[in-house]
């Protein structure tokens, strides 16, 4: 197929129309949300959009309400900025600290709680400002996880991902390396035999995959993850509980289903995050601890994550309880 011809990841209003993926009536309004925060489709998930209000296109394709910001809603909802001793590292916990080496992603959720700083042409680290991000791992022995996320780190190059596991295995203090990444599923082809070379690392190594619907376990993804794990990645799940997506009882018994048959074991699901024009996704807590308590006992107990909140002011996640 001449190179002109290969299907291209959607990255505007005027793009999803011509695809099919959004009503012409609503173009206008998409491109001004589309100013603030970045679009990207790729062919991958567009072929799994039936309709813009389906579950995986209601994650993807951009609504106008996203502009119109709720009396609680923040920019920062995680509160990661008071928590970042050198610029792209982000510590809440004693022994364990993020790295965002940059802030592309495969796609941008609608949901994001990093949605006012993620996008395609931000947030790459200079070389120095890695190599700074990397002396304070190095200078702060506390710290034995480094989880890799942005952004999404499977953006970088087979090359530079490399450098980093050489990078992290010069450091003793350091036991674990986990990543935290939509690519396998929102851009399988992505996982390449190289990609998947340069993961390997002299540190324990985890890779957490982000999905909210069975339908995201497509034939290209489960093969992205079956060659993560021969090559003997550990393989664990984040979903965020989100209206019209997967909020009853059958989706999340499919999703958990689908995770664990990829050999993905389903670690948190998080109540989302209050980040700007969200508010259609919002499901309360009260409603999310009723669907994962219907779980316990109807699915395997591999299949059970742990539901998570953050608290306000960046304390960290907590398991989500009744009130009183
Ligand atoms: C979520 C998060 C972690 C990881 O938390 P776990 O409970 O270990 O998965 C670490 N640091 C920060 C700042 C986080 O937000
Ligand atoms: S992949 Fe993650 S960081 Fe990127 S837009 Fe989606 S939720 Fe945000």
């Amino acid at each position: 197929m001449p190179d002109d011809a290969m299907p291209r990841t959607m990255r505007s209003a005027q793009a999803l129309v011509a695809a099919g993926l959004l009503d012409p009536a609503a173009e206008a309004a998409v491109a001004r949300v589309a100013e603030r925060y970045a679009i990207a489709v790729t062919p991958a998930v567009a072929g799994l959009i039936g309709a813009p209000d389906d579950p995986i296109g209601r994650q993807y394709i951009p609504d106008a309400a996203e502009l119109i910001t709720a009396p609680d809603e923040i920019e920062d909802p995680t509160a990661d900025a008071p928590f970042t001793p050198v610029k792209g590292v982000v510590r809440r916990y004693p022994d364990r600290a993020l790295l965002k080496p940059l802030l592309a992603c495969p796609v941008y959720c609608r949901f994001c709680f990093r949605r006012e700083v993620v996008g395609p042409d931000g947030g790459l680290l200079t070389e120095a400002e890695l190599a700074a991000a990397l002396d304070w791992l190095a200078a702060t022995p506390a710290i034995r996880e480094v989880i890799l996320t942005g952004g999404d780190p499977l953006m970088l190059s087979p090359r530079r991902l490399s450098a980093l596991m050489r990078a992290f295995g010069q450091i003793p203090h350091l036991e674990i390396v986990r990543v935290h990444s939509r690519v396998p599923v929102a851009d399988p082809a992505r996982v390449t035999p190289e990609l998947v070379a340069a993961l390997d690392s002299d540190k324990a190594f985890f890779l957490c995959v982000h999905a909210n619907h069975a339908r995201e376990f497509s034939a290209e993804a489960a093969a992205a993850l079956r060659r993560l794990s021969r090559a003997g990645v550990p393989l664990l799940g984040q979903s965020v509980l989100l209206r019209g997506v997967n909020d009853s009882p059958e989706t999340l018994e499919d999703l958990f289903r689908a995770m664990l048959r990829c050999r993905v074991k389903p670690y948190y699901l998080h109540q989302l995050d209050k980040a700007p024009g969200t508010a259609r996704f919002r499901v309360p807590a009260e409603e999310g601890l009723a669907l994962v308590e219907g779980l316990r006992g109807r699915i395997s107990g591999l299949a059970q994550p742990t539901y998570v909140t953050e608290t306000p002011g960046g304390g960290g996640k907590v398991p989500v309880r009744r009130a009183g």
